[in-house]
């Protein structure tokens, strides 16, 4: 599905004050954090890997490789969970009420697309304080078109006192207009 595949590096400064994901500060270590983008189109897609090491306490460093899933990703979760509970309702067609068993197929999607959805909800609510997911992802990316080359990558960061370390460190590359970081809304 995946036809075009970039990786890119910013070598921004990603100073070790507090961890990217909660804030602690103390006992951090620095982990490969590959945030990825894939965008879309009508038979193909193009992927976009941007390779940054951010500080993380021991902790958080889990999160530092679980990629959010992309809507498509979701979209398939969702499918396989229906076929799955498809499966079950049919063999247990017997047991159930008739308006479920007149209707299996209907009432599985309706399910999956329930459970799946939730799933993935609170995944991301998980914790509180800490991102079961990769704390730092990539927002919009200014690309140009004829030769591929990134002019502005924005990054989102999950922590805010972390975002205002990173953009001061890399000051000169937000000035420069190459840099976004924005914090939580
Ligand atoms: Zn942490």
């Amino acid at each position: 599905m995946i036809s075009i595949e970039q990786t890119i590096e910013l070598n921004l400064t990603t100073p070790l004050d507090n961890c990217c994901n909660c804030g602690v500060s103390g006992d951090l270590n620095l982990y490969e954090t590959p945030m990825r983008r894939t965008r879309f189109m009508l038979f193909a897609g193009t992927q976009l890997t941007l390779l940054e090491t951010f500080p993380y306490c021991g902790k958080c460093k889990g999160s530092a490789a679980r990629v959010r899933k992309n809507p498509m990703a979701k979209f398939l979760t969702a499918c396989m969970v229906c076929a799955a509970l498809f499966l079950v309702l049919v063999l247990s067609a017997s047991g159930l009420p008739e308006f479920v068993s007149e209707n299996l197929f209907y009432a599985s999607a309706i399910i999956a697309a329930i459970a799946t959805g939730g799933y993935f909800y609170l995944r991301e609510k998980d914790g509180g304080e800490r991102s079961y997911y990769q704390p730092v992802s990539l927002g919009a990316i200014k690309q140009e078109f004829r030769s591929g080359d990134i002019r502005c990558v924005s990054l989102k960061l999950r922590n805010a006192a972390y975002a205002r370390v990173l953009a001061k460190a890399n000051a000169e590359m937000v000035r420069a207009g190459m840099l976004q970081i924005d914090g939580p809304k």
